[in-house]
């Protein structure tokens, strides 16, 4: 059955025995102990792998790239477009969020980390939606509203108006105590863990405190966090990850490493969908690529998310998603690490690495396909050909034929 890649070694040739929705057995043995009445699935010489898994998107947001005019002009990229998700009716936006979950499933991701801007309760409904089969779509790990400084996000709205739409999208941190409230009213709803989002606009002790109250019920943290100072709260704080990472140091990327914080790249996918200027797409390859280096040569544990937010004309949004592969391969990651970065690390970083992660024994059988070798071309990963989640087929795009023994 081709080859399997398990935690980063290769296998050949792949057999998986799945029974129940859960992987029995690997490799060449498994399909001779396989029971009489199995259904035998054989997809050639593909590369099978566990599912991929999307670290940091936002499948409530569809925000169509505002034109060059309208950005040089405003300087803005994605408020407008952000603001009308916000206020526009929550029944309409989860029908957009569910077509935008089919399609990352349809693209391998069997697993998505939902962090941010979905209303109210729109993820952690969504997520139960596809756990109890009336939606199709990936693993989802809702966030419900992040955590903000207000004005951090949408700013300069009609006074009267201004805190019934943040309310909508943002649980806004003003000191401790609203941080701790932030934390149980979206453990209200029943989301799995909390996303904060520090731009040097909230107080150490309130950070501390959305660490500590998640902490204490059960929840991860993860911190958005570009510039060094926001970096260094997160670190201070003992967040369990941090989104983006851009100005990390040498020294914070060993502290996350000592302390096992994880780093959630998100990799420069921004010059495929706006039109941008030679010099500004260079500067954040670059910046980039020098990341990709210090977290290489740190030995933190890092983990890969497309932070999608936008329509991408002419794909799906698994298509969208899945250009983070190609961008991480052009800023200097080996297509290995890119391989362990969205598989086992991502498992671990949220906390499911008992439940997926490999192709092993006791596992959610999860898995997907490539017709090529993605250690040789890693746009392998851009063209998913079969994707299974839980021992059911999603889609089988390769010339299989299947028999019952
Ligand atoms: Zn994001």
């Amino acid at each position: 059955m081709g080859i399997a890649v398990i935690a980063g070694q290769v296998l050949s040739p792949g057999a998986v025995l799945i029974e129940n929705g859960k992987v029995a057995e690997v490799g060449p043995s498994a399909q001779d102990r396989a029971p009489p009445q199995t259904r035998v699935l054989d997809l050639g010489g593909a590369t099978l792998l566990p599912r991929l898994i999307d670290g940091h998107t936002h499948l409530f947001l569809d925000v169509v790239a505002p034109a060059e005019a309208e950005r040089t002009r405003t300087g803005r990229k994605y408020e407008p477009g952000m603001l009308l998700a916000i206020v526009e009716s929550p029944a309409k936006r989860v029908l957009t969020a569910a077509k935008l979950a089919r399609e990352d499933l349809e693209s391998g991701f069997t697993t998505v980390r939902n962090v941010g801007n979905s209303g109210i309760d729109g993820d952690t409904e969504l997520r139960d939606a596809i756990n109890g089969g009336r939606v199709e779509g990936p693993r989802l790990l809702a966030s419900g509203r992040k955590l903000i400084a207000r004005g951090s996000y949408v700013r300069n709205l009609n006074p009267a108006l201004a805190d019934a739409i943040l309310q909508q999208e943002y649980l806004i941190v003003g000191g401790p105590d609203e941080a701790r409230a932030a934390v149980q009213r979206n453990a209200f709803q029943g989301v799995d863990q909390i996303k904060v989002a520090l731009n040097r606009d909230i107080s150490a002790a309130s950070v501390a405190a959305v660490v500590e109250q998640a902490h204490l019920q059960k929840m991860k943290v993860t911190a958005h966090a570009h510039d060094r100072e926001s970096i260094q709260q997160a670190i201070d704080a003992g967040v369990d990850s941090i989104e983006h990472g851009d100005e990390a140091t040498d020294q914070q990327l060993k502290e996350m490493r000592d302390k096992g914080i994880f780093l959630d790249l998100t990799p420069w996918v921004w010059e495929k969908i706006y039109p941008m200027s030679p010099a500004r797409n260079d500067q954040g390859r670059q910046a980039e690529a020098a990341l990709v280096q210090k977290v290489l040569k740190s030995g933190v544990k890092f983990s890969a998310g497309s932070d999608m937010y936008l329509y991408f004309p002419g794909k799906t949004r698994g298509e969208a998603s899945a250009t983070m592969f190609t961008a991480l391969s052009s800023s200097g990651m080996p297509p290995l690490d890119i391989i362990r970065a969205v598989i086992a690390n991502g498992a671990e970083m949220l906390g499911w690495q008992d439940r997926i992660g490999a192709i092993e024994p006791g596992k959610f059988a999860d898995i997907i396909a490539v017709a090529g070798d993605p250690l040789k071309d890693i746009s392998e990963l851009e063209r998913v050909r079969f994707v299974m989640k839980e021992g059911r087929i999603v889609k089988n795009e390769l010339r299989s034929h299947s028999s019952s023994e």
